[in-house]
């Protein structure tokens, strides 16, 4: 008999957590006026907010802490994060930053100037958020496939080489580069594959052009060419990794993703030119050059997460286990965008909540039921998030409405993914009686989801 699949991991410290009775919750959600942003983290039984920030750091990694070196200038521990970002991605100029959107803040004021048009894939917000606030537009090339949730195909996070080269041919003067996420976090964490990766390269080339891998998930991205993509089966992880960014320019990353810490980030580039320009904006945003937004010891921390994280069985345990989360909301019948995507799973709310009209913020509607089924907190990634149209003021129901179930990196079991769909299907089997979502009572006038106020209708 074939032995079953395990975690490559075993447990060395664990962190009690405390179901609640649904009326508490009920109450609770009052409370928070039915925004789950607003809960405190003691009422959520189990966490699927989001997958940033909240891995469980190895033992390797807690004795690199106690290593750390706190010197303000020249500490080993940077040294030690350049080196193994160096052996990893062949760039020799690296950044430390306090997280993603400051690697991006960081960069991107030393690279974009206004009336800029910056063509990629489905840019992260933040990242569109950096793009905009210098009055440069981030141009959406993605697949056309994404926009379809049941299609299933291997690369749905991929860039639209014909709608790439449009928009260099329109716009080649005033594209500073081309930002291709991987994996695409938008489209639900669907991976880019390396012949996109390498068409990009040739696009960028033919126009003179250079590319930054926004890389939060690199690591799971390699993860799914290994497993999905002819010719890389018998590769490595890290031999994956240093080709995808070999077709690359720079990065700017996200830590606090794959490179399982609870805070950080990075820029990295092999142009003298970036890396002397971004420098003049690191030391009045973040800090000096070799800690830049960084503790020394997570600076040491995070060298051992990116060498881990890098490894096929580390990053094998965890796509599989959203992959075994997936597995049961088939069986449930339970729409989702297909297939499964690296650390999330995107349940598409509009296919479920068929009677809550979408003025009434279906996806945000199943959010609040399935917390309120079990204390299971998920996120909407929908109507609500969306935000209004910066014109004329109407809300945009143009994209998808889904929630989000994100998997923190080794930390839940798969006996909770097993709480969470059952959860999830017990709303879903009543879900022809829920026939009222909520309204807004209050908001913010820009990244309104974080704390909006709302009321449940009927
Ligand atoms: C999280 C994320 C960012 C921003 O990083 P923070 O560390 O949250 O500031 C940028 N891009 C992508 C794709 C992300 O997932």
């Amino acid at each position: 008999m074939e032995l079953p699949f395990a975690e490559s991991w075993k447990i060395k410290m664990v962190e009690p957590i405390r179901k609640s009775t649904r009326e508490e919750r009920e109450q609770w959600l009052k409370d928070a006026n039915y925004n789950v942003f607003q809960l405190s983290a003691d009422q959520v039984y189990i966490d699927c907010l989001t997958d940033s920030g909240t891995g469980a750091m190895s033992d390797r990694q807690w004795a690199a802490l106690m290593m750390g070196d706190e010197s303000y200038a020249g500490s080993r521990s940077f040294f030690e994060l350049r080196d193994v970002i160096t052996r990893l991605t062949g760039f020799e100029y690296v950044i430390p930053t306090h997280q993603g959107r400051a690697a991006e803040n960081v960069l991107f004021s030393a690279l974009i100037k206004a009336c800029d048009v910056c063509p990629g894939n489905s840019h992260f917000d933040t990242t569109k958020g950096h793009i905009e606030s210098r009055k440069a537009v981030a141009l959406d090339c993605t697949v056309d496939e994404a926009k379809d949730t049941q299609l299933e195909v291997p690369f749905k996070g991929n860039v639209d080489i014909n709608k790439l080269e449009k928009a260099l041919a329109e716009n080649a003067d005033k594209v500073p580069f081309i930002i291709v996420t991987i994996t695409n976090n938008t489209a639900g964490g669907q991976p880019v594959s390396m012949q996109n990766l390498r068409d990009v390269r040739r696009v960028a080339d033919k126009y003179g052009k250079r590319v930054i891998f926004d890389s939060a998930r690199f690591a799971e991205n390699a993860y799914f060419i290994k497993t999905r993509e002819e010719g890389y089966a018998d590769k490595s992880i890290k031999e994956i990794t240093r080709e995808m960014f070999s077709l690359a320019d720079g990065m700017t990353m996200s830590a606090k993703k794959d490179g399982i810490v609870n805070m950080g980030g990075f820029i990295a580039t092999r142009h003298q030119d970036w890396y002397e320009a971004a420098k003049n904006f690191c030391i009045p945003f973040e800090g000096y050059l070799t800690y830049g937004g960084m503790n020394g010891r997570d600076m040491a921390a995070l060298a051992v997460g990116l060498d881990e994280n890098t490894e096929f069985d580390n990053l094998d345990t965890r796509i599989k286990q959203v992959q075994y989360l997936a597995s049961l909301l088939d069986e449930y019948g339970i729409p989702y965008q297909r297939p499964a995507g690296g650390h999330a799973i995107f349940v598409d709310a509009s296919k479920i909540l068929t009677n809550v009209p979408k003025e009434e913020f279906p996806a945000q509607t199943l959010t609040i039921e399935l917390y309120r089924e079990a204390g299971v907190r998920g996120c909407e990634i929908g109507y609500i998030l969306a935000d209004r149209d910066p014109i004329t003021r109407e809300n945009r129901f143009g994209g998808l409405d889904l929630l989000r179930l994100a998997i923190a990196r080794r930390v839940y079991t798969d006996n909770h993914m097993k709480v969470i769909a059952v959860a999830l299907k017990n709303v879903f089997d009543r879900r022809h009686e829920i026939t009222r979502g909520v309204e807004i009572v209050w908001e913010a006038p820009l990244m309104r989801h974080f704390t909006v106020k709302l009321r449940p209708l009927g």
